[in-house]
């Protein structure tokens, strides 16, 4: 059972519902003009405005489990909260809770030394500086992270940084201060133990943000995607995050309720817009009779409803298992909706998109940058294929590991019990 909202929840869920009716949605267009004017490399001005105005409103840092950091907040409580600021572009940013900030936060509260939580978490908590992951690289499949070739070397009191990044989300915000790098200081080691991550300052002699990259045609919103450099970057040693060939133990950590985040919001970005495609079907008038009188559209608006009701339920269990039980036992409901949920948005998106007609491609209506949100998000936190593998083999040892009666070949049970597969 998914306990219901506490008190405080509802109390912080009706203050946020009202800063989005005064503040974001009546400045998403000036929001979007910015982005367009200003481009990747520069700041938005409303944003900055309304970071000032959501602090004082004690609407700030609410992605942070840690009280000591944020407001505290298990992944239940959080997931209304995160969801409604998922329905606008402008939001997460606006509240300090977006990502890969609220990721990063917590990979230096959980692993950051004093001194490193001192230089970096602090100011990433006052919302004064942003941060980057810089994970992915153009020239290996990177979504097998054993893959990555970028090195980090020990040479003295340093450490010598080398590799090329690319989606690495932020780093053209004017404010991004500091890299978490993942690379290999050790190849010859088990591979799960070779790479490490480490803290990289964006002014560190050797680091070149060279190019922002589109998203789909979109820069800068919704996503700051770009390629990055490291050229011979020295770092002081003590900038080692937890220790050498940690980097995957650090991954584990910071990719779990990160990666549940963008479903939260998600779910968000589909109410919003199945709420659109309500209302403009009703507006439009084809062949007769409004578009929502067509039978094709309320069949699509009630899947449209019951897909979103589904895709909840599972990501507020997701999150109450990792509340209750931890993300290691939560591993196949975080698995199932990383796979449902975009793209239970793209589909939902997809049949706005249609509604809409040919406004529904550009702008005006939000329904394209939808779709590029939840299409995106297909890959960013690691490929469909990827989870579905890492579903389908937990199933697989879930079925071998039941404990009634019955043998491979034996069906006259209620169910054979399998035999694992040796690489399994
Ligand atoms: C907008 C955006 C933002 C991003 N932000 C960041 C960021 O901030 N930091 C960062 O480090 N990275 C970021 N990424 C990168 C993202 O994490 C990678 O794109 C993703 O992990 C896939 O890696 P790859 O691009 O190298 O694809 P590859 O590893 O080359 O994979 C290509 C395709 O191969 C197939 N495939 C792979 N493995 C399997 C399998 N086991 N079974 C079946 N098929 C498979 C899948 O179809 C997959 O899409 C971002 C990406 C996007 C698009």
């Amino acid at each position: 059972m998914i306990p219901d909202k506490s008190p405080r929840v509802l109390e912080l869920e009706a203050r946020l519902l009202a800063f989005m009716e005064e503040h974001i949605y009546p400045n998403e267009k000036r929001f979007y003009q910015e982005a367009e004017d200003q481009g990747p490399w520069r700041l938005y001005p409303i944003v900055e405005e309304l970071k000032v105005k959501a602090r004082a409103a004690g609407l700030w840092n609410m992605a942070l489990p840690d009280p000591a950091h944020g407001m505290g907040l298990s992944n239940l409580e959080y997931a209304p909260l995160c969801e409604i600021m998922g329905r606008s572009h402008l939001a997460p940013e606006v509240f300090n809770c977006n990502a890969p900030d609220t990721g990063n936060m917590e990979v230096l509260a959980r692993y950051g030394t004093p001194e490193q939580q001192k230089q970096w978490l602090e100011p990433l908590l006052n919302g004064e500086i942003r941060s980057a992951f810089a994970m992915t690289e153009p020239d290996v499949a990177s979504s097998d992270a054993k893959n990555i070739q970028s090195s980090i070397i020990r040479d003295g009191d340093e450490y010598v940084v080398n590799g090329v990044k690319w989606y690495t989300t932020g780093a053209t915000h004017p404010n991004c201060k500091i890299f978490i790098f993942m690379g290999k200081n050790d190849p010859d080691a088990d591979p799960y133990r070779q790479q490490s991550m480490i803290l990289v300052p964006r002014d560190a002699p050797g680091v070149k943000v060279v190019r922002s990259l589109p998203v789909f045609g979109y820069y800068g919103v919704p996503d700051r995607a770009s390629e990055v450099h490291f050229d011979n970057v020295r770092v002081p040693a003590g900038n080692m995050l937890l220790g050498e060939g940690r980097g995957f133990e650090i991954a584990q950590g910071r990719l779990g309720p990160g990666r549940i985040h963008h479903c939260m919001r998600l779910i968000g970005l589909a109410e919003r817009t199945l709420a659109k495609m309500c209302l403009r079907t009703q507006q439009r008038v084809a062949f007769g009779k409004p578009v929502a009188e067509q039978s094709v559209t309320r069949e699509r608006v009630a899947e449209a409803r019951i897909l979103i009701e589904q895709n909840r339920l599972l990501t507020l269990r997701a999150a109450h298992m990792m509340d209750t039980v931890g993300n290691k036992e939560a591993k196949a409901e975080i698995a199932m909706i990383k796979i449902a949920v975009p793209n239970m948005v793209c589909q939902i998106a997809d049949w706005a998109i249609q509604a809409f007609g040919g406004g529904g491609t550009g702008n005006d209506f939000g329904t394209a940058n939808a779709y590029a949100t939840a299409r995106f998000l297909r890959l960013a936190d690691g490929p469909d294929e990827v989870h579905r593998d890492q579903l389908a083999r937990l199933e697989f040892k879930k079925q071998a590991a039941r404990n009634d009666k019955g043998g491979v070949t034996d069906w006259g049970v209620w169910a054979p019990k399998i035999a694992l597969p040796p690489e399994m």
